[in-house]
């Protein structure tokens, strides 16, 4: 086949078409049903205990913090009562002996440490106020409950949530390992070591990102309704969204405020349809899922988030280089057979290791719509090392990049749909007319050219929502979601207490 047929036939296995969206938005709709009804489902449905979300109008200062992957983010939020809000914020780079402690205590020492550092620079006053007061009283209960912070813990990995600030960890990802913090409650963890310290803390809340990013967004871009889905699209992808109390059927423990009749619900939509009922799974899908440490799990987010599009993009162009027939990035003057130097891409480029075409290659190439391809070209050269790439290089690079985006953009409206579906809110007079919102985060969402045009594009198609309906849904950048959406749930929770 020639290049360009090669290039159409590849193009082609990407399509999801418009019965393939509707027959997925009922999968998960289906899904999320089960989920909500008892453990162990393919969407975990996990209750937040966050019950309502915010209007725009809270006030008050409050802390966050976030421990990620690699740093550790600590901020004061002032929440001005009128969608806005000023953010101060630290971070430092976790040591990476920390991450592989022998004991939690000395990971949870450290953050509390830099919980004490950041409150000393940036609120000497109140820290000082607080130290004189310490001196007076022998407890820590004896301490004014108007001086103490209430914060919100972001922690970025897989806990099994009992309370607005309780969840055990369930175990450790992305390096860190520390055994005895398996099984503990993080937040509890945390505030011993404050309490050490004698800081005017309360850690009043644990916080999902994508909780927070709910929360943000409904402050920021509060309708007379509020927002409905917060969603993540970058390294992974996520969504947790309002839930009537009445459809969670199965039991939820512990203290909450049953009387808006809501909860927030952690959908961990990355591991939709894990037994592949309704997702794609071209030759290349399988390859990579074979490749990652968790194959067969996390099968949506494979094929949809950050981490994943440009290594499906990769396992592609390998598969290209490989038939002799196929003139994709050719080197000429090359004599040989191997079928890698007989390309013209260096032998230390990111084609040949696994992760090494990065997703914003893609956005690169979504955004030069010049005729010479230029700036793909150029980005060829220099991210990839691929010497003088044709026209023709350039050109299916774009197609096929193109084809794994939309795709992916389609698998993303999915999840929209069956959200905005489940909550009913088109059909409901209280929505009358309103927009529905939807706060995203995340750099796939907020760099890749036209991502969210193909997800409105998609949702015109969606059976129970088509056009007039996609233009009532609004889909919005929420930032800041672990400092200004984690800030808004510890306020939830200290409403509570
Ligand atoms: P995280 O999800 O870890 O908080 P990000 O939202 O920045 O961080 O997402 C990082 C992911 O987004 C990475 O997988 C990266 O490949 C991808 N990414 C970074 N820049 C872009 C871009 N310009 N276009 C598309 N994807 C990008």
């Amino acid at each position: 086949m020639t290049l360009e047929a090669e290039t159409k036939a590849v193009v082609a296995q990407f399509d999801y078409t418009n019965e393939d969206v509707n027959k997925a938005v009922k999968e998960f709709i289906r899904q999320m049903g089960e989920g909500l009804e008892k453990e162990g489902t393919s969407l975990s449905q996990i209750p937040t205990y966050v019950t309502g979300v915010p209007k725009g109008t809270e006030k008050g200062l409050y802390m966050a913090v976030d421990l990620g992957g690699t740093n550790f983010r600590v901020c004061s939020i002032n929440l001005n009562g009128d969608t806005t809000f000023n953010l101060t914020f630290s971070k430092v780079a976790i040591p990476r002996e920390l991450m592989v402690a022998k004991s939690a205590k000395e990971l949870f020492a450290f953050l509390a440490k830099q919980i004490e550092l950041f409150l000393k620079e940036h609120h000497g006053d109140q820290f000082e106020k607080h130290v004189r007061r310490r001196m007076t009283v022998t407890s820590p209960e004896g301490f004014k409950d108007e001086e103490v912070f209430r914060l919100g813990f972001t922690f970025s990995f897989p806990v099994q949530q009992i309370g607005i600030n309780k969840g055990k960890l369930i175990r450790w990802t992305k390096g860190f390992d520390i055994p005895d913090a398996v099984g503990k409650d993080v937040c509890a963890l945390l505030q011993q070591e404050i309490d050490i310290l004698h800081l005017p803390v309360k850690v009043a809340a644990l916080v999902n990102d994508t909780v927070g990013t709910l929360m943000a967004r409904s402050y920021t871009s509060p309708g007379k309704t509020g927002t409905v889905l917060g969603a993540i699209f970058g390294t992974g992808t996520n969504g947790a969204y309002v839930e009537k109390l009445a459809n969670i059927k199965k039991p939820v423990t512990g203290e909450f405020d049953k009387s808006t009749g809501l909860m927030v619900v952690n959908t961990e939509w990355g591991s939709f349809d894990n037994q592949l009922n309704v997702l794609p799974n071209t030759k290349w899908d399988i390859e990579l899922d074979k490749e990652t440490p968790n194959p067969g799990i996390q099968m949506y987010e494979k094929r949809v988030s950050g981490m994943f599009l440009g290594e499906i993009v990769r396992l592609v162009i390998v598969d290209l280089l490989k038939k002799p027939e196929v003139s994709l990035f050719k080197d000429e003057n090359s004599s040989t057979n191997d079928w890698k130097s007989t390309t013209s891409i260096a032998p230390n480029s990111g084609v040949f290791t696994q992760w090494g075409l990065d997703t914003s290659v893609m956005s690169v190439a979504a955004a030069d719509t010049t005729p010479e391809l230029v700036a793909l070209r150029q980005a060829l050269e220099e991210q990839l090392h691929i010497y003088s790439p044709s026209l023709d290089d350039a050109q299916t690079f774009k197609a096929i990049a193109a084809a794994v985006g939309r795709r992916a953009a389609r698998l993303s409206a999915v999840a929209i749909a069956a959200i905005v579906l489940q909550s009913g809110t088109l059909t409901d007079p209280a929505y009358d007319g309103e927009e529905i919102d939807i706060g995203v985060d995340g750099s796939l969402v907020e760099h890749y050219p036209y991502f969210r045009d193909m997800i409105y594009e998609a949702l015109g198609q969606i059976e129970g929502i088509g056009a007039e309906g996609a233009k009532r849904i609004r889909i919005g950048i929420a930032k800041d979601g672990s400092g200004v959406g984690a800030a808004l749930i510890a306020l939830v929770a200290a409403d509570m207490e």
